[in-house]
């Protein structure tokens, strides 16, 4: 190996280091949980994706179990040569059936599911038209594509309508909107009634990265488009199985019939890359099945968000508004949601704080994460550790 290599990638990171954002990992000894166990701690955990608190679920865990000693622990296969079993294709089925689209295919992450959809099903002629503040994957996926690429302010209807316009003048062939559901940093839903008249008027496809949503919004957690009523009006959902369904991995593209046809012959991700793991279909298939069911889940994990963001309002930190049980506490410079994050972990509360280049420089934050894992009493002892806390800190 070059030494100068070595010399350039050290220098990187002390860069990275002395501009305050480097990120570190903090490792837990048990199961992702309402509680989890770090270097022997037991913390409040406020910052998983574990929204039903379905991943350690022990319905889930037996499924899982059941399926290594039936199907056994791995594919070692792509789909297409010997890589699919019957657990495979119920679970493309239970995903469609949950979202109310003919047919779904699974990827190995909603990363692979968003680097497949534009460039399988957009050619140079065509457009695809994204929201700015969409998730890293889609704006990589967008990349790998050759269709003609535009872009609008976040949730900015009038924007995305002078873009489709542009995409017409051009004389693209099929445009295609795609934004994300819920928007990750900032725990707002799209506007996707909108998006859809305007998708109406203009003759273009919808397609939705419903990641933060899938299981826990909406009526039965069909996600965002029930949840704005918009429905069927989506033409395309991609989804994760490593958030509120099971958390464990794996992604997924609902459709129509010849949609999901022609990603199963031509999406390079799927086409090239090993299958899921029996027991992750297995429990997945379980996850969804309990959060179709999830009504009383959903309301713990409503009711945690409306005590937690009610809690810290009342302590005067600033909050970004929204409904979803994303909610970032806003502290402006990296070095404040830093501070606040140690001093969090001190009191046993487990946040990640976030700045730039994850969010704009002077927005940085604490995106807090409500589970239905966690009881009211953690939720009151997590806004006694931000208040704490905060009046150390200066925040409050
Ligand atoms: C988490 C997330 C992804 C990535 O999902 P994985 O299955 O973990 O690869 C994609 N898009 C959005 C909006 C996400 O929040």
């Amino acid at each position: 190996m070059d030494a100068g290599f070595s010399r350039h990638a050290a220098a990187l990171l002390s860069d990275i280091e002395a501009n305050g954002l480097l990120k570190t990992e903090r490792e837990m000894s048990g199961p992702q949980g309402g509680r989890i166990t770090v270097r022997g701690r037991e913390m409040i955990n406020l910052c998983a994706n574990n929204y039903l608190g379905l991943a350690n679920h022990p319905v889930v865990r037996r499924a899982a179990a059941e399926a290594l000693e039936t199907h056994g622990f791995g594919m070692a296969s792509v789909r297409f040569i010997c890589g699919t079993q019957d657990l495979h294709r119920e679970l493309e089925r239970a995903i469609a059936r949950y979202l109310g689209k003919d047919d779904a295919i699974l990827f190995a992450a909603c990363f692979d599911a968003n680097g497949a959809v534009f460039e399988t099903l957009l050619g140079p002629e065509d457009a695809v038209i994204s929201d700015a503040l969409n998730h890293a994957s889609i704006i990589d996926g967008i990349r790998l594509s050759k269709a003609r690429r535009f872009r609008y302010a976040t949730g900015d209807m009038d924007e995305l309508e002078t873009r489709l316009r542009e995409a017409d003048a051009e004389g693209c062939r099929f445009k295609m909107i795609v934004t994300d559901g819920v928007f990750s940093m900032d725990g707002h839903v799209a506007r996707l009634a909108e998006i859809c008249s305007l998708a109406e008027r203009h003759g273009a496809l919808v397609a939705v990265d419903d990641c933060h949503a899938t299981g826990h919004l909406g009526e039965k957690g069909r996600g965002t488009p029930a949840l704005t009523g918009t429905g069927q009006r989506v033409d395309i959902v991609t989804g994760t199985l490593g958030k509120t369904l099971g958390g464990a991995m794996g992604g997924f593209i609902a459709a129509s019939q010849p949609i999901v046809d022609v990603l199963r012959q031509r999406a390079r991700p799927y086409l090239f890359s090993n299958s899921l793991a029996p027991p992750v279909a297995a429990g997945s298939l379980a996850a969804i099945a309990l959060a179709e069911a999830g009504d009383d889940l959903r309301r713990t994990l409503m009711r945690n968000t409306q005590r937690f963001r009610a809690g810290l309002a009342a302590a005067g930190f600033s909050l970004l508004p929204g409904e979803t049980p994303i909610i970032p506490v806003m502290l402006g410079e990296a070095v404040t949601a830093q501070r606040m994050a140690r001093a969090l972990d001190a009191r046993g509360v487990y946040v990640a704080g976030f700045f730039y280049p994850v969010v704009p420089h002077g927005k940085a934050r604490i995106r807090t994460q409500m589970s239905a894992a966690l009881t009211e009493a953690d939720i009151d002892a997590a806004i006694t550790a931000f208040v704490e806390a905060g009046r150390d800190e200066g925040v409050i």
